[in-house]
């Protein structure tokens, strides 16, 4: 990399202090070994990035997200906000927590939802307040147009509704969040004296934020991203958006394609779906170091990570760090599931 590009931590933060924050999450998150799961893998190092205890409403990624993302919203004078997720979603349940956070009213449209228990992210929900639109399979299809719908109505009595599904740019805001982590990290790693680190964690805006830290402070970490099935793509949505997130916050450089290594062999068969690769690698991440990972996203790379340094896939001489991102109320939902599965630890 040209080193008339790289800009210290310092300057990096001056960037992010630019724009707007509220603060939601715990931080920083802790940066701890897994030595129970290095020995009984046999291969390099490995580490864990605790972005499950952030801390709003059961942890995950999306606090970081929401301490740029709800001011940008909440600024531009928007006085409700309407979401439309699947029945099992994190981001249904961290959106209901970030809009409690600053007073801002929520409405919750949920796919596939009208006949399940209220367990999981959904009880969460609803003790959040989320004003719910259960909707069952057949109205999930148009659950745009019956968004669209509460949004004009809304507007007649005279609110200025948010239908987040119409505006993409303020979830690219939100990876903001994890250029700040960047810098924690940084200094997260210099304290452990962690070499030849290479990063794994579920394909999307985190890793992302990550990476542009990484290269506008010269780092020379690595990046797996592994895809899960999930509703912001990384061809056609994230990576054409890396200009926008480098304007926002004037920076010399921004993520690129070539920055990760992509693993698609892991994504199942559909949002919601564990396979047992996901279910095993559930168990053997609590049964080694204790870690509770989830049924879609960390759960997905977890199994990833155990794959891969069995077969190979890292360098005896790096330390990987699992960036763990949350979703842990989705366990529940899989209660009947994960009982079942008979997993040979
Ligand atoms: C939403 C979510 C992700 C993906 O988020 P990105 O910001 O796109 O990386 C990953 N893991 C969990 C648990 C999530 O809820």
């Amino acid at each position: 990399m040209n080193p008339k590009k790289i800009i210290t931590p310092k300057q990096l933060q001056s960037h992010i202090d630019k724009l707007p924050r509220i603060n939601i999450a715990h931080l920083p998150t802790p940066l701890e070994e897994m030595p129970r799961l290095t020995e009984r893998l046999g291969g390099p190092n490995i580490w864990i990035k605790r972005e499950d205890m952030t801390g709003l409403a059961y942890g995950g990624n999306k606090a970081r997200h929401y301490e740029f993302e709800m001011p940008h919203v909440s600024e531009a004078g928007y006085d409700v906000m309407i979401n439309i997720m699947d029945y099992h979603s994190n981001n249904a349940r961290m959106t209901a927590a970030a809009a409690n956070k600053v007073g801002m009213r929520y409405i919750l449209v949920l796919k596939n939802s009208a006949t399940r228990k209220i367990q999981g992210n959904l009880l969460v929900d609803k003790i959040l307040g989320a004003e719910l639109h259960l909707l069952d399979e057949f109205q999930s299809s148009t659950a745009h147009e019956y968004a669209t719908q509460l949004k004009k109505d809304l507007e007649k009595e005279g609110h200025t509704p948010y239908l987040i599904q119409d505006h993409l740019f303020p979830r690219i805001v939100g990876m903001v969040g994890f250029v700040q982590a960047g810098i924690e990290l940084k200094e997260q790693i210099e304290q452990a004296k962690l070499n030849n680190v290479h990063i794994i964690g579920v394909a999307g805006r985190s890793l992302c934020g990550l990476i542009i830290a990484a290269k506008a402070m010269g780092l020379d970490w690595k990046f797996t991203g592994v895809t899960v099935n999930y509703d912001v793509p990384l061809k056609g949505y994230i990576f054409e958006h890396n200009k926008d997130i480098q304007n926002l916050l004037d920076l010399p450089v921004t993520f690129e394609e070539a920055d990760m290594r992509v693993l698609d062999q892991y994504v199942g068969e559909g949002y919601g779906l564990m396979t047992p690769q996901v279910a095993e690698a559930i168990h053997i991440a609590a049964q080694t170091d204790a870690i509770i990972c989830d049924p879609n996203y960390t759960g997905t790379a977890m199994a990833a990570l155990i794959e891969q340094v069995e077969n190979g896939g890292f360098n005896d001489n790096e330390t990987v760090i699992f960036l763990h991102t949350g979703g842990l109320p989705a366990l529940f939902t899989f209660a009947e599931q994960l009982a079942n599965f008979n997993a040979k630890i």
